[in-house]
């Protein structure tokens, strides 16, 4: 059988980084970004107003309480502006620029409000509720360096320094397929000896939350004939594919029948629990790379955490291996299998101890739904005493 380490390295050494585009600012949300990003101008571009008040000069509030009369009135966004003179007052509101001659900002609190004269009852220092040109950013500064993955406020920066598009890697589109002629779509009745399909729902949640593009494509009976044709159709808009069901050692395992001879994609054992039959691979011209997952629910989702989401990482131009481990205290004896590295469901404590769920089935999609961890017990490893230190991967 062939290790889990290993399966991962020969996909991670398959597949490729996606190439970058020129990507929308209304396109951009969750991809990586691939040439860093600088301001062609200070942010802010000018001096303004931190707060709605009086732009006045600092020496004409040497005496407290003052009256002023305003001479102008400033909003955000205006262009002509009167100069302030020696004791003058301009009204001025936040984000407005600073007009000539003015030093600091009286906010409207310490004052009357007045629209015509001004009574100011509180001095306020040279400088005050003034936000800098330049503050921010100065003109050539990068604000974001090639590898950052776009979120809400990398988004706003990007927008914030003026750039329409910018250079990145996009979120990887990914198809995701079921097969299995037990299976009926949620919502419809069944019938003796049929199912509610699950996995496409599952996986599909699983590639956005992983940051991809997750297209459902239903589920095909176990016709290999059917499923090449639906493949075929879902090639051409897929940077990859996922497959669940038919992978494993019985008759009528379509994607293990349709995908053999092609001869791009191996199908194995791999030594793990659960969800030991995989297969990987690429199709089609392009090279799209599959994973032909294992149809249990349980076995699909454990696969997708192992192999498919470092995949996603490596083609978003992340960082990418082994799911990050922490350790923490086993509630009770845990069993695995020898010769097989087991990845148990369980459930993390406050107090740093895990405890298997109750199901550890490849079926039971119900325990692994209150599961929050994966208990991994080394290959070698086929009992662990109650206390003991393991290693979880967090759900
Ligand atoms: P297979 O790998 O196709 O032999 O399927 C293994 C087990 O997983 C069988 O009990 C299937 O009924 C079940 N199964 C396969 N695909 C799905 C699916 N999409 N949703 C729920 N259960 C599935
Ligand atoms: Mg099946």
């Amino acid at each position: 059988m062939k290790s889990v380490d290993a399966h991962l390295a020969e996909i991670l050494a398959t597949v490729r980084p996606l190439a970058p585009l020129e990507l929308d600012l209304e396109q951009v949300l969750g991809a990586t970004l691939a040439e860093d990003v600088s301001s062609p101008v200070p942010l802010p571009p000018f001096d303004n107003s931190a707060m709605d008040g009086y732009a006045v000069r600092a020496e004409d509030l040497s005496e407290i309480p003052v009256t002023l009369p305003v001479i102008d009135d400033v909003a955000a966004g205006s262009t002509e502006l009167r100069a302030v003179g020696p004791g003058h007052a301009v009204r001025i509101m936040t984000g407005a620029p600073l007009p000539a001659g003015a030093d600091t900002v009286v906010p409207v609190e310490w004052t009357d409000g007045g629209t015509v004269s001004v009574r100011i009852d509180r001095r306020a220092e040279a400088g005050n509720a003034i936000r800098r040109a330049g503050e921010d950013v100065q003109a050539g500064d990068v604000v974001l360096g090639a590898g950052t993955v776009i979120r809400p406020a990398q988004l706003g920066i990007i927008a914030g320094v003026g750039r329409r598009r910018v250079l990145a890697r996009p979120r990887p589109r990914v198809v995701v397929l079921s097969t299995g002629a037990e299976l009926v779509e949620p919502g419809s009745p069944l019938a003796t000896g049929q199912i509610w399909e699950s996995n496409s729902y599952t996986l599909t949640a699983a590639v956005r939350e992983a940051g991809a593009e997750g297209y459902r494509a239903g589920s095909v009976a176990d016709d290999p004939a059917e499923l090449l044709d639906r493949l075929d159709t879902h090639l051409v808009r897929a940077d990859a594919i996922i497959t669940s069901g038919g992978v494993s050692m019985g008759a009528y395992e379509p994607v293990k029948e349709a995908l053999s001879p092609l001869g791009t994609v191996r199908f194995e054992k791999v030594a793990m629990q659960p969800g030991m039959p995989q297969g990987f691979g690429v199709l089609g011209d392009d090279q799209v790379p599959i994973f032909a997952l294992p149809g249990n629910p349980v076995s699909s989702f454990v696969s997708f955490v192992l192999f498919v989401r470092p995949a996603l990482d490596k083609m978003r131009g992340l960082p990418s291996g082994m799911p990050e481990l922490v350790t923490a205290r086993a509630a009770g004896p845990l069993r695995s299998p020898s010769g097989r590295r087991s990845f148990l469901r369980g459930a993390l404590a406050p107090d740093g101890t895990v405890t298997p769920v109750h199901g550890q089935g490849s079926h039971q999609l119900a325990a692994l739904a209150v599961a929050d961890a994966l208990i991994v017990v080394p290959e070698e490893v086929t009992e662990v005493a109650a206390g003991a230190t393991v290693e979880v991967i967090k759900l």
